[in-house]
C-alpha cells in the first residue's frame, strides 16, 4: 500500500502512521521526522532547514523532493509507504507523481481548534522522540518520557507563534491539494477529530488487510 497522509499539523497524521506502519508493515516515512534527526545530528541538511522548521514555514521544495525521492529508493519502501508529510506543496505532489503511482491520499479532516489544542499539549522526548499530549496521552511521571527516562520538551515549532504560522502555510499551500488528489480520484477522506484507536479503526475499516 502506498499511501500519502495529508492534512494540517497536529491532526495526528504522525500517530496513525505509527500504528498503521505496525499493521501493515511497511515504513513509515515522515520528512518532518527525517529533518528534525538531521537537525539534531547537526548534519550539513539540519544545519540549513534548522531556522526555517523552527520559524514553522517549509523547506525549499528541491531539497525536500530530493530527499523523499532518495528514501523511496531503498529496499524498504519497494512493496508500500506512508508518506507522513509529504508532499505539502504542490510542486511536491506532481514531483511524487512522477516517482511513483501512490494508491491513495489520505485526508484527515479537523478543525482549528482542535489542532491548537493539540500541538500546543503536545511533548515530545528529547531522545527516543516518544509523543505525548499533557492531557490527551499524559506520561505515567509528568515531564519524563515513559520510555527511556528523559526529559519531555516542546517542540520548537509546537511553540504558539509557530503554530499560527504553521497552520497559515497548511491553508495556502498545502491544503490545495485536497482538490488535487480530489480530480484524480485518488482522494480518501478520514474525520480525524476522534482519539488515535477510533481513526485506526476507521482507517482500518477503509483499507481492509488483505
Ligand atoms: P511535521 O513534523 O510534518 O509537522 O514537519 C515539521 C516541519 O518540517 C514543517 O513545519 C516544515 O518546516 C518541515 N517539513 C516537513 N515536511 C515538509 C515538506 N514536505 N515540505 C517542506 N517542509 C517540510
Amino acid at each position: 500500500m502506498k499511501l500519502v497522509f495529508l492534512g494540517p499539523p497536529g491532526a495526528g497524521k504522525g500517530t496513525l502512521a505509527v500504528l498503521v506502519s505496525q499493521e501493515y508493515t511497511i515504513p513509515h516515512i515522515s520528512t518532518g521526522e527525517i529533518f528534525r534527526t538531521a537537525i539534531r545530528e547537526k548534519t550539513p541538511l539540519g544545519l540549513k532547514v534548522q531556522a526555517v522548521i523552527d520559524a514553522g514555514q517549509l523547506v525549499g521544495d528541491d531539497i525536500t523532493i530530493q530527499l523523499v525521492k532518495e528514501r523511496l529508493t531503498q529496499e524498504d519502501a519497494k512493496n508500500g509507504f506512508i508518506l507522513d508529510g509529504f508532499p505539502r506543496t504542490i510542486p511536491q505532489a506532481e514531483a511524487l507523481g512522477e516517482i511513483i503511482t501512490i494508491d491513495s491520499a489520505i485526508n484527515f479532516d479537523i478543525n482549528d481548534t482542535l489542532v491548537v489544542e493539540r500541538l500546543s499539549g503536545r511533548r515530545v522526548c528529547k531522545t527516543c522522540n516518544k509523543n505525548y499530549h499533557i492531557t490527551f496521552m499524559p506520561p505515567k511521571e509528568e515531564g519524563i518520557c515513559d520510555k527511556c527516562g528523559s526529559e519531555l520538551i516542546v517542540r520548537e515549532d509546537d511553540k504558539i507563534e509557530a503554530i499560527t504560522k504553521r497552520l497559515e502555510v497548511y491553508r495556502t499551500q498545502t491544503e490545495p491539494l485536497i482538490n488535487f488528489y480530489d480530480s484524480k480520484k485518488m482522494l480518501t477522506n478520514i474525520d480525524a477529530s476522534a482519539v488515535s484507536g477510533i481513526v485506526f479503526e476507521a482507517f482500518c475499516k477503509l483499507f481492509p488487510k488483505i
